[in-house]
């Protein structure tokens, strides 16, 4: 199926692993410019040399004003995906202040003032736009020791469906996609026990955790115009966990 991307313009946070990364080569197979936003330089430089003609940007996203600084001018983006993000796992009772400031900063707070300049730039120049955030199954099934990591993304959700009603009028589509276990490096440092791992496919009707691919599918999907008419939506990558 031809996504009809090739020429564009996009910015994908988070670039230096996992979902991110994969996410950046698919975009840059298909003829997408990228700028790959990342907080180790060592990844995006690996990156760079794996997919020429990738323009990368080191910054860590919780810090507002350096987002601001290395963000800021751009240029225009016509795609955004929003995927950087953290999981801190605590049980609720020893949940800190610094896991709980970092997570919103990096799983929500990032993601509007990224959104906002992407934005600005395309109601600047009348140009039609897409947003995808990556959120998560989480973000509407509690999970122990996830409290934060789920509060982020269940907020994540709705800020999709905001952002969904007043960037509609400007032409920018806003979707998130939720998916399931993938065993990224995030995935591994969580779920590689293999009884909390049972836990969770056992509740998966297709059995199996998400491979990234998937995951990259589904953005591609909802960054393209073949899902011109989706918006505000959250598209769950799950093999089912969330319809049960
Ligand atoms: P990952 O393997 O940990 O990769 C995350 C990437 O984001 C890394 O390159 C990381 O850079 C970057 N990043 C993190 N914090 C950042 C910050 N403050 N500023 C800039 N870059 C930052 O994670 P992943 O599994 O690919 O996850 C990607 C997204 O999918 C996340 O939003 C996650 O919540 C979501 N998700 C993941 C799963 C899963 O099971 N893996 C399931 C559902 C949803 P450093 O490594 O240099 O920090």
């Amino acid at each position: 199926m031809d996504l009809g991307l090739q020429g564009r313009r996009a910015l994908v946070t988070g670039a230096g692993k996992g979902i991110g990364r994969s996410t950046v080569r698919a975009l840059h197979a298909l003829g997408v410019r990228v700028v790959a936003v990342s907080r180790t330089q060592a990844d995006l430089d690996t990156l760079v040399r794996e997919c020429p003609g990738v323009e990368s940007v080191c910054v860590d996203l919780a810090c507002w004003e350096d987002t601001e600084r290395a963000l800021g001018r751009v240029g225009p983006v016509d795609l955004l995906v929003n995927n950087a993000g953290v999981a801190l796992l605590q049980p609720f009772l020893e949940v800190t202040k610094e896991a709980c400031d970092r997570s919103f900063d990096v799983n929500l707070r990032a993601v509007i003032q990224v959104s906002q300049i992407v934005s600005q730039g395309l109601i600047a120049r009348g140009a039609p736009g897409a947003i995808v955030n990556v959120s998560s199954q989480a973000s509407q099934r509690a999970l122990t020791n996830h409290s934060v990591y789920c509060s982020t993304k269940g907020a994540l959700d709705m800020l999709t469906k905001a952002m969904a009603l007043e960037l509609g009028p400007h032409k920018i589509r806003v979707n998130a996609v939720n998916p399931t276990v993938v065993m990224t490096p995030m995935g591994q440092a969580n779920w590689s026990d293999p009884q909390k791992a049972n836990a969770v496919l056992n509740r998966i009707p297709l059995g199996k955790f998400a491979e990234v691919e998937h995951v990259v599918d589904a953005i591609l999907f909802l960054l393209s115009d073949r899902s011109g008419m989706t918006t505000g939506s959250t598209m769950p990558v799950d093999g089912g966990f969330l319809a049960t």
